[in-house]
């Protein structure tokens, strides 16, 4: 399948934190053909496993997105949210939002905040054009999630859409599924839940796979933007990251060298990659049971949990290629 493709039916499906249902549909049906069992853990985890001798090596991409759960519904209509994930202000206003059951609406400004610098999320409220409190909650509960609107679209070798994170990981792990002929081991591909609240349906499902070596396939920042405060390390259109280090994980080095190693084999297109905040799958799985070998492929990203983010499909590619050489080859560790 054609990467936009792909890239289109991930980026369409509903799975705020916590709310992963939608998206859990469309990845079963994604992965079924590659894989010999899948199953789903009372966290929402969607666990597909490849049977095969030795090692149990663990790819882990979240298939949760941010989005902003509904708090109360004022009398005139307006729906006051609560964020699932990292989100700004200046990030989210006027953009486009739709929940689970098709509801529609703007995230709106109050009049007196608009021209306010330090316009904070609690300020803002979700229109869905209902004019009263029971209107609205026709349509729309307290506790329901919704998430940004967006058509993916792919120009100048980019591709731009809502919720590359990380549905852009997501798509790595099918099409790494696809690509796999002759694994060195035994092989899970964990699409997890409520990452973006805490990395938090990662942890029982690693304890349950009980991996030796896991990676996480996530994005990460890109230092290639004008001001750059050296955030991060890796820049679009360079390759697939390797993780050296984030907020959440320091990857072991031996791990990280058998990585390089894979891919300038392969000639793979990679790039090392530090960011200095900010955590991933991979910090869950290496701190699991007595402790596992943990790394990363990382897809630099610009605009991370904006509605608009930008990735190169370039890296995309590179990171597929990455995931699938590292499941062929063996890696003994210490
Ligand atoms: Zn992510």
């Amino acid at each position: 399948m054609e990467w936009m493709e792909l890239l289109n039916q991930l980026t369409r499906a509903f799975g705020p934190s916590g709310s992963e249902g939608g998206i859990r549909k469309t990845i079963t049906d994604l992965i079924a053909p590659y894989v010999d069992e899948i199953k789903t853990d009372a966290m929402g985890n969607l666990i597909a496993h490849r049977k095969g001798e030795g090692k149990r090596l663990l790819f882990s991409a979240h298939m949760d997105s941010v989005g902003l759960l509904v708090t109360h519904v004022e009398k005139e209509g307006w729906l006051r949210f609560h964020q699932l994930g990292g989100l700004t202000a200046q990030d989210i206003r006027r953009q486009g939002v739709v929940f689970e059951n098709g509801t529609r609406g703007v995230i709106a400004v109050p009049e007196d905040k608009e021209e306010d610098r330090d316009l904070k999320r609690a300020d803002l409220f979700i229109d869905v054009g209902a004019d009263s409190r029971e209107e609205a909650l026709k349509q729309v509960r307290p506790g329901d999630a919704c998430v940004y609107t967006g058509t993916p679209f792919a120009q100048n070798g980019k591709v731009f859409s809502n919720y590359l994170d990380d549905r852009a990981g997501c798509a790595v792990l099918i099409e790494a599924a696809r690509r796999i002929q002759n694994p060195q081991y035994d092989l899970y591909f964990l699409f997890s839940t409520q990452e973006e609240v805490g990395t938090r349906g990662v942890k029982p499902a690693a304890f349950g796979i009980d991996p030796d070596i896991g990676i996480a396939v996530d994005v990460t920042g890109s230092d290639d933007l004008p001001g750059s405060d050296r955030w991060c390390s890796s820049v679009l259109g360079k390759g697939a990251g390797i993780k050296v280090m984030d907020g959440s994980v320091v990857c072991q080095p031996e791990l990280v060298a058998w990585m390089s190693a894979v891919a300038e084999a392969a000639e793979i297109p990679v790039q090392q990659d530090i960011l200095r905040s900010g955590g991933t799958d991979a910090g869950a799985i290496q701190v699991t049971r007595g402790g596992v070998w943990a790394g990363g492929i990382d897809i630099p990203c610009r605009y991370t949990h904006a509605p608009v983010e930008v990735c190169a499909l370039s890296d995309l590619e590179a990171a597929a290629a990455l995931a699938a050489r590292l499941a062929e080859s063996g890696f003994d560790g210490r």
